[in-house]
């Protein structure tokens, strides 16, 4: 099972603040839907409440200590990271994304075979970060740019990264 990372991160890592997505990219948001539909996808608690309720077309995989904690029929909750994977293990999925947020990346940037990164060009200020990794680790294959307009509010590059064999 191919584990896939996907993010939108500021050139400070910044990728969020008071549980929020700090940005109006719209053509972001289409690459998300675009890879992601038909999948599932993988979040922390937090993530799930700033979203409201899964999302269409896609299965989520809910990561909470609270055992208690309710999601809608279809979608599951899990207690960790490695169980949300071997439940896409179980199920004999070809691909899962994790979607975040920070707390959840910080464990998965071990687990991942590669990362879609949005690089945004901006500076915000937020309260959460997407950590740093080894770029040695990493290769670059692809790399799309894209303009800021009346859709998106800065330049951003789209870019997938693949763990290098050690
Ligand atoms: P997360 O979404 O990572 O959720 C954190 C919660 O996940 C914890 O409170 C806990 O839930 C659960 N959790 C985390 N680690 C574990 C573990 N090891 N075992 C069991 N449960 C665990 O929260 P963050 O605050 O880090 O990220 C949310 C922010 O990130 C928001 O601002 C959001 O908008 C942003 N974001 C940005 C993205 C982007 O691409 N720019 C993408 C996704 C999110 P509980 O407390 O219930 O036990």
């Amino acid at each position: 099972m191919k584990i896939s990372l996907i993010v939108a991160k500021a050139k400070n890592n910044v990728i969020g603040k008071d549980n929020q997505l700090i940005w109006r990219l719209s053509s972001d948001l289409k690459l998300f839907k675009k890879h992601t539909t038909g999948h599932h996808i993988i979040m922390g608690r937090k993530t799930y409440e700033s979203m409201g309720k899964p999302l269409p077309n896609r299965t989520s995989i809910v990561i909470s200590r609270n055992k208690d904690f309710k999601i809608p029929e279809g979608h599951h909750l899990v207690n960790s990271l490695e169980e949300a994977i071997q439940l896409g293990i179980s199920r004999n999925l070809d691909q899962v994304f994790i979607i975040g947020g920070a707390q959840i990346y910080k464990d998965a940037i071990q687990f991942c075979d590669e990362m879609l990164i949005t690089e945004v060009d901006a500076e915000p200020d937020g309260d959460v970060f997407f950590p740093e990794f080894d770029s040695k680790a990493w290769k670059i294959v692809q790399s799309e740019q894209f303009s800021k307009d009346e859709k998106n509010e800065y330049d951003f590059k789209f870019v997938i990264y693949k763990r290098v064999n050690p």
